[in-house]
């Protein structure tokens, strides 16, 4: 009577996990035909943010970048990147018209997690201080013209409401940052100060988003660069408009006629959407409920967090046995690199699944058919989060007029990709670009390639600190 008891209680719980696999799949599921009407509302948001301030949930920010890198950037810059999990230092020495980067050097540092949710000067003193380190170490053939003052591009990756090329203030914190005190803040200010603190006199020249200091970076390697999506941490793109079509923007016209924007993409969401339960609960119990909800779908910080939501849903059902692991239940546990390790586990009984099952969640006894169930989530989790930034990228192609080829013309656009979901997570990866193909139809795709930029956003800086250099002037 115990056998058959056990055989019925094993055989209820899989159909019941079976029930809970389809149901999710069928909840996140992306057909073409939802994924052009995710485009089609991206472009739309795309109008209304530019129409007018607060006109979208896209904010659609004004950058105060008129022109793009042209190569005749020269001299020593830094460059500070502050965003995600970790932030860099650089130098480079731009060598100008012809010359390219002569040199660069590089630190990177991880950003302490309570840094993030202390104050505003605990954090700002802590890149401060870093960045006066890695000044300290200047060679002697590494150094500004003597007399002159270090200029800085600061690469700050928030929403920023931006009142020149080097101030702004924080409109929120994303991501996993937190600090109230800090929004509504000029952060150059914020900046300024600590380096002051520190004792390091040094000159804010430019203050770009992320996806600005790869579009400069990207554009400065290739010419046919206009558009550029992070996918790391969090997500977002930028990319260049015509200044005539920015009704909110009241300033001069630029020479160039072009401004670029930081759509802040991360922050757009739309019925159309394929949100499930998960999505729902991960929103109300993050640091930001009712916000970024395209980002929690679509980038590294979220997609592991959606995948073990699931896994308790399913030990909720006794799939692990009759208690939830423990370990499972605890928040941002599984990280968005073990679950592509486990996505990617090609050995034929998926040892890396087992293993990362025990060593992380504690979690051992599982057999074959349990670990495909596992990787099936990984699947679903990460190719609606790449069909859909693929969707997102159809619509920014749409407002440009790029999704279609015009007679005569031999067009050429490059994106500027960077983030490190979209470097190491390859099956995302493959899924985005055929998606995009899929979207475009493969004549249309020809004339579109995706770059990865490697870490542009930090050299982007630099060079946008060079073309507003306070000694441009001298230079000419
Ligand atoms: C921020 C953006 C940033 C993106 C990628 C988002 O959470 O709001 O400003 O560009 O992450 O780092
Ligand atoms: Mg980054």
């Amino acid at each position: 009577a115990v056998v058959i008891h056990r055989k019925m209680k094993k055989s209820g719980k899989w159909v019941k996990a079976m029930e809970i696999v389809k149901e999710f799949e069928e909840s996140c599921r992306t057909p073409i035909s939802k994924l052009k009407q995710v485009a089609d509302a991206m472009t739309v948001e795309m109008h209304a943010g530019l129409a007018s301030e607060g006109g979208s949930k896209l904010k659609m920010l004004i950058t105060y970048v008129d022109s793009l890198p042209t190569g005749n950037e020269k001299g020593l810059f830094y460059a500070l990147d502050l965003g995600g999990t970790n932030f860099r230092v650089l130098r480079v020495l731009l060598g100008g018209k012809d010359g390219g980067i002569l040199k660069q050097q590089f630190k990177e540092v991880s950003i302490p997690p309570n840094k993030m949710t202390g104050s505003s000067a605990e954090l700002f003193d802590y890149i401060a201080a870093e960045l006066a380190k890695f000044v300290a170490q200047e060679e002697d053939d590494f150094k500004p013209t003597s007399g002159r003052l270090r200029e800085l591009g600061f690469t700050f990756s928030f929403p920023v409401m931006q009142t020149s090329i080097a101030s702004g203030t924080l409109l929120r914190w994303t991501k996993g940052f937190s600090i109230d005190e800090t929004v509504g803040q000029d952060v150059v200010a914020e900046l300024t100060k600590a380096l002051e603190r520190q004792g390091l006199e040094m000159r804010v020249s430019a203050l770009v988003n992320d996806t600005v200091g790869t579009l400069a970076g990207g554009k400065y390697a290739n010419n046919d660069v206009v558009v550029s999506v992070i996918l790391g941490t969090g997500s977002n793109a930028a990319y260049v408009e015509r200044a005539q079509a920015i009704p909110k923007w009241h300033g001069l016209l630029p020479k160039s006629g072009e401004m670029v924007i930081n759509m802040e993409w991360g922050n757009f969401r739309s019925s159309h959407l394929p949100l499930t339960e998960y999505d729902q609960a991960l929103d109300a119990e993050s640091l930001n409920p009712g916000e970024q909800i395209y980002e929690k779908v679509i980038s590294g910080m979220y997609l592991g967090e959606i995948f073990r939501r699931v896994l308790c849903r399913m030990a909720e059902e006794a799939f692990f046995g009759d208690v939830v692991p423990p370990k499972l239940k605890e928040p941002f546990i599984l990280g968005t690199p073990v679950m592509s390790a486990m996505h990617h586990d090609t050995s034929p009984d998926l040892k890396v699944v087992a293993n990362n099952l025990k060593d992380i969640l504690e979690i051992s006894n599982t057999s074959l058919k349990m670990r495909k169930v596992i990787v099936q989530f990984c699947d679903i989790v990460a190719t609606r989060g790449a069909r859909l930034s693929a969707a997102g990228l159809l619509g920014i192609l749409k407002k440009m007029g790029r999704d279609t080829i015009k007679e005569g013309e031999k067009q050429k656009t490059v994106i500027a990709m960077d983030g490190g979901l979209y470097e190491h997570y390859e099956e995302y990866r493959n899924s985005l670009e055929n998606c995009l193909k899929e979207l475009l139809g493969e004549e249309v795709c020809k004339t579109i390639k995706i770059e990865h930029s490697n870490d542009g956003s930090g050299i982007g800086a630099a060079l946008l600190a060079a073309s507003h250099s306070q000694y441009l002037e001298d230079e000419s």
